[in-house]
């Protein structure tokens, strides 16, 4: 019903060139089953984003371009900021929003998240909403709260149908390339309990809308992930970079 979405969130990493090879790299790993499965979608810097979208095209490889991020004006004056008019010509399909570096580094609110999520929605891309607790949230008992209240900022005046076919990435800020990730059992549990929070305040959108896990997922990982009931995909930092390692997440169905 919900067909899995893996992004790889390349972060700052790859340039131009290295991210051409990267995706060639990555659609000969792949099959048109696994493109069956799973939608792929891969988040490079602003700089790689003309090459691949030559490329993804000129190649007609089926993996969707997505942003990293992105400005709610549609121009002016905003030295150094890409707005969502300037991603959707590039035929960019997904853009990150509220990742955790986002929000703990450059100081992004739930207001700021609120003010992309709507603009990105305007130019009829996707947001992909992350939202997660810190360490410290979690050993004080404070999960739940911290990612209601993102979600509730986040996703304040967005109308049912586009919640419903947005994604919520929960990605637990402690285990983002730390190389510690939430065992899949606590994962299900913080999605589970966003999916409920999303049919209690949105209804039949909480059967729709895709809940991915990030936060440190390998090749070895990925499965046992996946079979959660309430994770529907996968948000890919370090282990994206490497087109195989990344292709062996794709097919985490095979494992096992
Ligand atoms: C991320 O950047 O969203 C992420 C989950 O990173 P990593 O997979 O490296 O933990």
């Amino acid at each position: 019903m919900r067909k899995p979405l893996i992004s790889a969130n390349w972060k700052m990493n790859h340039n131009h060139f290295e991210a051409i090879q990267t995706i060639q790299r990555l659609s000969y790993a792949l099959s048109p089953s696994d493109y069956e499965n799973v939608e792929v979608s891969v988040h490079p810097p602003f700089t790689d984003l003309r090459s691949l979208q030559t490329l993804i095209e000129a190649d007609d490889i089926p993996i969707s371009l997505g942003a990293q991020h992105c400005h709610w004006e549609e121009k002016g004056a905003l030295t150094g900021e890409v707005s969502t008019e300037m991603l959707a010509k590039l035929n960019v399909s997904f853009v990150l929003v509220g990742h955790s570096e986002r929000r703990h580094v450059f100081g992004e609110t739930n207001e700021d998240v609120n003010r992309k999520l709507h603009a990105i929605i305007s130019k009829e891309m996707t947001p992909i909403l992350c939202v997660g607790e810190t360490l410290e949230q979690r050993e004080s008992g404070e999960t739940a709260n911290v990612v209601e209240s993102q979600l509730k900022a986040g996703l304040d005046g967005v109308a049912l149908k586009n919640v419903a076919s947005m994604v919520i990435a929960y990605e637990p800020v402690w285990a983002i390339g730390t190389g510690k990730n939430a065992t899949p059992e606590d994962a299900q549990e913080v999605c589970n309990s966003i999916r409920s929070w999303i049919i209690e305040n949105w209804k039949a959108a909480g059967e729709e809308v895709r809940i991915q896990y990030g936060g440190s997922v390998k090749g070895v990982n990925a499965p046992d992930l996946m079979k959660q009931s309430d994770i529907d995909g996968l948000l890919v930092g370090g282990a994206s970079l490497d087109p195989d390692e990344f292709s062996r997440i794709i097919k985490y169905r095979l494992v096992d």
